[in-house]
C-alpha cells in the first residue's frame, strides 16, 4: 500500500528535548499537506499504515540494516504495520528510540531462544471453543479478531494477531457466546484480540448486547491499544454506544511517556466521561521503561489521563522478544523507586504470567523482612524498619515501633 507522502525534507527530530511529563501533540511530519478531516479520521490512518520495508526506508531515515531485515520478514512472523499518527512519535534520529523499539521490527525478532515459546501464557492449550479462553475460575477470554491498529514487536498472542504466521486464527462467536452462557461461573468477560475497537461500533454493539443478555455475566471489559495507536478511534459515537454496556471497564495499553499526547489524553477523556474506568497495562521493555524515572514520568501522566497504572508485566517468553526482555531484577528495582515515591494510585502490580498458563502472579520487592510467632518486621520506601506485633487472634500485641537495629534472628 503506498502512503501518502508531501515529499521534502525529513521533519525534525526533538523528541528527546521534550520533558517526560509534558503533553504534546503528534507531529504531521511527511503528512503535514493531509487534512485535518484525513488526518483525524481514524480509517484514513490505517489505510495509509506504514506495513513494508521499503516504506519504512522512505521515512526512516535512519533505518538499520538489522531494521530492514527484521521488517523484510515481519511478514512471516508478525506483520509490521504501523499507524501515521504512532509513526510520528518517533524520533527519527534516535535509534534506540523507545517508540520505535515498540513497532519497527528488528532482524532479532527472527532468533528464539531455548526458553521462548510461541504460547507461552498456554492460551491454546486453556481453549474450549475456537477463540475463547478460560484459564481462571470465574472469568474468560473472548477474542475477537486478530487485527491491529499497529504491531507491537513483543506481542505475547504473535502465534495469531496479525495471521502472519499461519495459524489461521477464526474466533467463532456463536459458539463463544454460547459456551459463556452455559458457564453459570463466568461473571467476567474480557474481549481482547487483536484489537476489540477495530470493530465497527455495530459489529462491537451487538457483541456486547449479546453478552450483557446473559444474566450471569456481572462485568464486561475490553483491552485495547486503539487510544495509544489510534486515539482518532475513539469517537463520540463510540463512547455514546460504549456506555451503554455498563459495568465495562477497560484496560489499555502505555509503555513509554511520549506515548500519553495531547490526542491519546483527550481520548482517554472522552472514555472516562462515559463512565468507562480505565486501567493501563504496561510491558516491562528494555531500554524504554525499564527506568524508574521513565516508569515514574508513565504512571504519574496515566493519572493526568485518568488511567490507573493497573499491570505492569514482565515480559512473556515470546519467541524472538529476548532483545527487549528486561530483567525480574529491574522490574523490582523499578517498583522499588515508585512504591512510596509516588502516589499510591500510580503505582502497578508487577506480575509474571506463569509461562506454560500458570496465571499472573505478583512480585514485590521484600517489604516483609521476616515473619514469626506474631512478630512481623517490615521496611519501608526509605530502608527504615518497624515492628509490628500481633497476638494469635490477630489483636496487636504493642504498640508498632521503629527498630534502629532489627534483630532478625530472633524470627
Ligand atoms: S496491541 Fe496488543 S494484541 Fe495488538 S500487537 Fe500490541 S500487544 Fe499484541
Amino acid at each position: 500500500m503506498q502512503t501518502d507522502i508531501s515529499g521534502g525534507e525529513e521533519p525534525p527530530s526533538d523528541h528527546r528535548l521534550q520533558p517526560l511529563k509534558e503533553f504534546h501533540s503528534a507531529a504531521r511530519g511527511y503528512w503535514r499537506d493531509v487534512s485535518d478531516s484525513d488526518w483525524n479520521d481514524w480509517r484514513w490512518q490505517l489505510k495509509h499504515r506504514i506495513t513494508s520495508a521499503e516504506q519504512l526506508q522512505r521515512f526512516l531515515p535512519t533505518l538499520t540494516p538489522e531494521e530492514y531485515a527484521g521488517a523484510k520478514l515481519a511478514n512471516h512472523k508478525l506483520a509490521l504495520a504501523i499507524t501515521p499518527y504512532f509513526f510520528n512519535l518517533i524520533d527519527l534520529a534516535d535509534e534506540n528510540c523507545p517508540i520505535r523499539l515498540q513497532v519497527v521490527p528488528r532482524l532479532a525478532e527472527t532468533h528464539t531462544a531455548p526458553w521462548e515459546m510461541s504460547d507461552p501464557c498456554g492460551e491454546d492449550s486453556h481453549s474450549p471453543v475456537p477463540g475463547l479462553v478460560h484459564r481462571y475460575p470465574d472469568r474468560v477470554l473472548f477474542l475477537v479478531t486478530d487485527r491491529c491498529a499497529s504491531y507491537c514487536r513483543y506481542c505475547t498472542r504473535s502465534r495469531l494477531v496479525s495471521n502472519a504466521s499461519g495459524y489461521d486464527f477464526h474466533p467463532e462467536f456463536d459458539k463463544q457466546i454460547a459456551y459463556v452462557a452455559s458457564h453459570p461461573e463466568v461473571r467476567d468477560v474480557l474481549l481482547s484480540g487483536g484489537d476489540p475497537l477495530l470493530l465497527s461500533d455495530d459489529k462491537l454493539a451487538f457483541l456486547l448486547g449479546k453478552l450483557r443478555a446473559i444474566p450471569h455475566v456481572e462485568f464486561l471489559r475490553i483491552g485495547t491499544r486503539i487510544p495509544i495507536f489510534l486515539p482518532q478511534r475513539i469517537t463520540p459515537e463510540l463512547c455514546a454506544m460504549l456506555k451503554q454496556f455498563h459495568p465495562l471497564f477497560m484496560s489499555v495499553h502505555a509503555n513509554h511517556p511520549r506515548e500519553l499526547t495531547t490526542e491519546a489524553r483527550a481520548a482517554l477523556g472522552r472514555l472516562a466521561d462515559a463512565g468507562i474506568p480505565l486501567g493501563n497495562q504496561s510491558v516491562l521493555l528494555k531500554n524504554v521503561n525499564d527506568d524508574a524515572t521513565v516508569m515514574k514520568a508513565l504512571v504519574q501522566k496515566l493519572l493526568i489521563c485518568r488511567v490507573k497504572p493497573y499491570y505492569l508485566y514482565q515480559c512473556d517468553l515470546i519467541a524472538g522478544s529476548a532483545h527487549l526482555r528486561a530483567s525480574v531484577a529491574k522490574g523490582l528495582e523499578v517498583m522499588e523507586q515508585l512504591r512510596g515515591h509516588t502516589t499510591g494510585y500510580g503505582v502497578p502490580t508487577y506480575v509474571i504470567d506463569a509461562p506454560g498458563g500458570g496465571g499472573k502472579v505478583p512480585i514485590n520487592p521484600e517489604y516483609v523482612l521476616c515473619r514469626n510467632a506474631g512478630r512481623v518486621l517490615i521496611r519501608n520506601y526509605e530502608g527504615k524498619i518497624f515492628e509490628y506485633t500481633e497476638n494469635a487472634d490477630g489483636t496487636p500485641r504493642c504498640k508498632p515501633k521503629k527498630i534502629e537495629e532489627p534483630d532478625l534472628c530472633k524470627c
